[in-house]
């Protein structure tokens, strides 16, 4: 080894205890994998943001009362979850993330996948909740396919919905850029005659299912994984804010579609998971969105699942 000259040295030094680790927080592409009777599901953290949730509530007061609740002053973290199943023979995301939206918080999905040992040309099939870009908008990249060989599904009244000229032109001016942005965001899917939109509730693949849950978009949905006699059930944007919609199911947000029917099929999905045991996985819960709801004397509660625990 060649001996430094010891002025060098000094300033290597200097460098060194100059380069204190940053202070500054960051959350890694992630996954979290379990068992699920034959099936091998995984969540996949594609981003974070800082959300205020009464901002986003119909009915601000009540969420600040139960925000109080849980010693949250104002702002909380929301997650941007999608997952994973392995049935054996195909995988199968559900939603596609955010793409690019969050900046450098979001767009973490191909590196959480690959992380958990996939590479997106292996993915065989989408399933689409609802059309909102924080769902779709990983679909593409810089105008190519994501996921160049897989099938894109969602419920027909989704599509008939978001990609209908007179729907568009009957809505209101403000809900007119939504749809052109999903328009955009889609046109390489539907170009490449990706796009499988079904009819309402259909079974998918062998024990994969839809389930109809309009309210949140015209044509969201739930995806119903089936087996061993256990059911999982991806909610897609049933509930958003943690802290008041389980105690109170009643609360709505400002952009549900329909806020009495999305009111409405929460309180459905709360009473049968609570009674059967479901597991729930859920795009917007904490990371990685897993839990089951037990009834209370008012509302439900969200148990997350215990880690590393399968169900
Ligand atoms: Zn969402």
């Amino acid at each position: 080894m060649r001996i430094l000259p010891p002025i060098l040295l000094m300033f290597l030094f200097t460098l060194h205890s100059n380069a204190a680790p940053p202070l500054q927080a960051t959350t890694p592409a992630d996954f979290y994998e379990f068992q699920f009777g034959d099936f091998l599901v995984t969540a996949l953290l594609d981003g974070f943001k800082p959300r205020k949730p009464a901002a986003i509530a119909t009915d601000p007061n009540e969420v600040k009362k139960h925000l109080e609740r849980h010693r949250i002053d104002e702002a909380v973290m929301a997650s941007y979850n999608v997952f994973l199943i392995n049935t054996g023979s195909k995988l199968l995301l559900v939603d596609a993330g955010t793409g690019d939206m969050l900046g450098e918080n979001g767009g973490y999905l191909v590196d959480s996948l690959r992380a958990a040992g996939h590479q997106p040309e292996q993915i065989d099939a989408v399933l689409i909740t609802h059309f909102h870009p924080d769902h779709i908008n990983g679909l593409v990249s810089d105008g190519e396919l994501v996921f160049p060989n897989a099938d894109v599904f969602c419920d027909e009244r989704e599509s008939e919905y978001w990609l209908d000229e007179d729907q568009e032109a009957k809505a209101p001016e403000a809900a007119r850029e939504r749809f052109n942005q999903i328009q955009s965001i889609l046109a390489p899917v539907v170009e490449s005659e990706r796009l499988k939109p079904f009819p309402s509730s259909s079974d998918l693949f062998p024990g994969v299912s839809a389930s109809t849950a309009p309210g949140h978009s015209p044509g969201h949905t739930a995806y119903l994984v089936e087996s061993g006699g256990q059911t999982l059930l991806f909610w897609g944007d049933t509930v958003h804010i943690e802290q008041a919609q389980f105690a109170n199911p009643e609360l709505t947000v400002k952009f549900d579609w329909d806020q009495g029917a999305a009111a409405k099929r929460r309180l459905y999905f709360l009473i049968l998971a609570d009674r059967h045991g479901w597991v729930i996985a859920s795009p917007h819960i904490s990371f990685p969105g897993l839990g089951k709801v037990i009834e209370e004397e008012t509302g439900y509660r969200w148990i997350p699942v215990p880690y590393g625990t399968d169900f």
